[in-house]
C-alpha cells in the first residue's frame, strides 16, 4: 500500500454543475485545478482511489525544484492541501462515460451521477505497463510487483530482480537495495535510459549488479516467485537465476480508454493536445502522463495543469 492516505479527500458533492471539472488527482489535474479556482471558476477534480497519482508510488521525488528530497506521499498531500485551500472541490468516484461534443460536457460516475461542466480536463495519468511474459500473471502479489515503496517490505533480505532501465527501474532499484540482500537491475541494452545522476549513484551501491542485454523470458515457482528465465539478446544463451521477488518498470499505458474514441492519441494511446493542452475537441483538455509528450516529470504534469489552467479562461469570457 501507498504510504499515506489522502483521507477526506472525498468531500461531499452536493453540486453537479461544474465549469471545470478534472478527472484524476495527480499533479497535473491538481495544479490544472489550482489555476482554475485562482480565475474563480467552480472546480471539480475525480479520484477514483485515495492516491494522489503515480508520484504515491515513488519514495523519493529529488528533482521538483524547491524540494532537493520530498517523499512523493509527501508531495502529493502538498497539491492536495493547496487545492483545498483554493476551493477546489473532491469527489472520490470513478468517471465511468464522458459525453464531450458540444458546449456542455457531461459526466457519469460509478455511483450514479451526472455532472456537467463547460470544461473538462483529462489528467488520468498511466498504469505500469506489463511485461507480457509467462508467469507474470500467476505470480501477482505473490513476487510480482510494480511498485517497490508498496512491496519491498516483503522481500527484506532475500534477493530480487527489477527489470527496466529507465528512472523508474534505477531509483526503485535503488530504493530495494536498502531492504533486500541483492538487487539484480535486468536491462535488454547495455545502456541507461535513466537519468546520469541516478545510474552513477546506482553503479556505486555494492548490493546492485546490473544484468545487461538481457531479457526476461518466463518467471517461475510453485506457490511464489523463485526464478526467472534470462536471454542474452546478443549470444542468445538462457539461463535461470533464483529469486524470491520480480519488480517491473518497462514503462507505462496511458489511461486514456474513457476518450481515446472522442480526442486524438497516437498508436500507444497518449492523447495528443496542442500547446495550450487543449486536444481536438473544444473544451477538453490533456495534462501531465496520459498526453503525448517528450517528458513526463512531476514539474512537467504541474506545468501541463498551469498552462490548461489558464487557457482554457478563455471559455468563461
Ligand atoms: P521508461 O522511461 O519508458 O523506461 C522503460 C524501460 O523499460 C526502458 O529502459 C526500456 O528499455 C525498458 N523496456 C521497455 N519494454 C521492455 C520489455 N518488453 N522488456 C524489457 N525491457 C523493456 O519508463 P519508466 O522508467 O517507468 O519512466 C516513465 C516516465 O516517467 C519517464 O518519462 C521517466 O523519465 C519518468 N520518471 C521520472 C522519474 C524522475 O524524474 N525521478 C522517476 C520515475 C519515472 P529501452 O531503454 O531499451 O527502451
Amino acid at each position: 500500500m501507498p504510504m499515506f492516505n489522502l483521507s477526506g479527500l472525498s468531500n461531499e458533492v452536493k453540486e453537479k454543475d461544474y465549469d471545470v471539472v478534472i478527472v484524476g488527482a495527480g499533479p497535473g489535474g491538481l495544479s490544472a485545478a489550482i489555476y482554475a479556482r485562482r480565475a474563480g471558476l467552480k472546480t471539480l477534480v475525480f479520484e477514483r482511489a485515495t492516491e494522489g497519482g503515480q508520484i504515491t508510488l515513488t519514495n523519493m521525488v529529488e528533482d521538483y525544484p524547491g524540494f532537493s528530497t520530498i517523499s512523493g506521499g509527501e508531495l502529493a498531500e502538498r497539491f492536495v492541501d493547496h487545492a483545498r485551500e483554493f476551493g477546489v472541490k473532491f469527489a472520490n468516484e470513478e468517471v465511468m462515460e464522458l459525453s464531450l461534443q458540444g458546449d456542455l460536457k457531461k459526466i457519469k460516475t460509478d455511483m450514479g451521477n451526472e455532472y456537467t461542466a463547460k470544461v473538462v480536463i483529462m489528467a488520468t495519468g498511466s498504469n505500469p505497463r506489463k511485461l507480457g511474459v509467462p508467469g507474470e500473471n500467476k505470480f501477482a502479489n505473490r513476487g510480482v510487483s510494480y511498485c517497490a515503496v508498496c512491496d519491498g517490505s516483503f522481500f527484506k533480505g532475500k534477493e530480487v530482480v527489477v527489470i527496466g532501465g529507465g528512472d523508474s527501474a534505477v531509483e526503485e532499484g535503488i530504493y530495494l537495495s536498502k531492504i533486500a540482500s541483492k538487487v539484480r537491475i535486468i536491462h535488454r541494452r547495455d545502456k541507461l535510459r535513466a537519468q546520469k545522476i541516478v545510474q552513477e549513484r546506482a553503479f556505486k551501491i555494492p548490493n546492485i549488479e546490473f544484468i545487461w542485454d538481457t531479457v526476461v523470458t518466463e518467471i517461475g515457482g510453485k506457490d511464489a516467485v523463485e526464478y526467472v528465465t534470462l536471454k542474452n539478446v546478443k549470444s542468445g544463451e538462457t539461463s535461470k537465476l533464483e529469486t524470491s521477488g520480480v519488480f517491473i518498470y518497462v514503462g507505462l499505458v496511458p489511461n486514456s480508454e474513457l476518450v481515446k474514441n472522442v480526442v486524438d492519441v497516437d498508436q500507444n494511446g497518449f492523447i495528443f493536445t496542442d500547446e495550450h493542452m487543449e486536444t481536438n475537441v473544444k473544451g477538453v483538455y490533456a495534462v501531465g502522463d496520459v498526453r503525448k509528450t517528450v517528458l513526463r516529470q512531476v514539474v512537467t504534469a504541474a506545468a501541463d495543469g498551469a498552462i490548461a489552467g489558464v487557457d482554457l479562461t478563455k471559455y468563461f469570457d
